[in-house]
């Protein structure tokens, strides 16, 4: 059975202010990402026998509604192993039950995809993937310092991108009917970026302005804030790398063997 999808209206910074909740199964059904209550969401909710609720990861523009519907249905709720805290403080009540990668809850299994947020999880049911902020059907979703993990969002790509899934329901957005072609997207987006990032510290660019300014050709009024955080997270896996130097403030370029572990 196909996920239903509602989008509630969330005042997330996605292009239609949507995040959709989804739900799965008709019985032991599970309820992911009620990000806020409606009367559409009321109403689907009342058609299922929800038993479970959890969220993709704790951002704000997903976890609205987790203590209203997990007291309304009942249900267990479910957070990221390590991550109760985080969950408790992102929707006001603690977990009931933790899961890890491969846990099965209801329908879905359990899929790890760290790099947008830490604790970031997709749940896997059948043939469709149930993918919270790990990709959008056009554009890109955001991964910035200091919590997004570039190198860890590439490899959750990687890996939804091997698993090869027929559809994929995203956190917000359309569901996307050709998931390979997204996710090399997707991946090609990133890898493009950090080639801009790296060529402008080469250039010369050394604070991280003056970095964005050479590595973004397009206007950045309104998503400045963001861009910058993103072109930090580059300088981060760049530096993990060993491909620059970079201390949060500060870049510089950096021959790739300069560690002097290499022969
Ligand atoms: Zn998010």
């Amino acid at each position: 059975m196909d996920p239903k999808r509602v989008p509630v209206p969330t005042g997330t910074l996605a292009p239609d202010g949507t995040t959709n909740a989804y739900l799965l199964g008709r019985e032991q059904a599970l309820l992911v990402d009620p990000a806020a209550r409606t009367d559409d969401l009321d109403r689907a909710v009342t058609d299922c026998a929800v038993e479970h609720v959890l969220v993709t990861h704790a951002h704000p523009d997903h976890v609205g509604a987790v203590a209203h519907y997990a007291d309304a249905c009942d249900a267990t709720v479910w957070a990221r192993a390590g991550r109760e805290d985080r969950f408790e403080r992102a929707t006001g009540i603690s977990p009931d039950r933790t899961f890890r990668e491969g846990t099965p809850i209801g329908p879905a299994t359990v899929m790890e995809t760290p790099g947008h947020a830490p604790d970031h999880v997709a749940l896997v049911a059948g043939d469709a993937v149930l993918t919270g902020d790990l990709v959008v059907s056009e554009g890109s979703v955001v991964v910035g310092a200091d919590e997004g993990d570039i190198r860890a969002y590439l490899t959750s790509l990687r890996r939804l991108y091997a698993r090869n899934p027929a559809r994929l329901y995203p956190g917000h957005g359309p569901v996307i009917d050709h998931p390979r072609a997204t996710v090399e997207r997707l991946i090609r987006h990133r890898l493009d970026r950090e080639a801009k990032v790296l060529a402008a510290v080469r250039g010369g660019a050394t604070e991280l302005d003056g970095v964005l300014d050479s590595a973004y050709d397009k206007d950045l009024s309104g998503v400045r804030d963001l861009a910058r955080s993103t072109v930090a997270a580059h300088l981060q896996k760049l530096w993990v790398e060993g491909k620059v130097a970079w201390d949060g403030e500060r870049a510089e370029p950096r021959h790739p063997f300069a560690r002097g572990d290499e022969p």
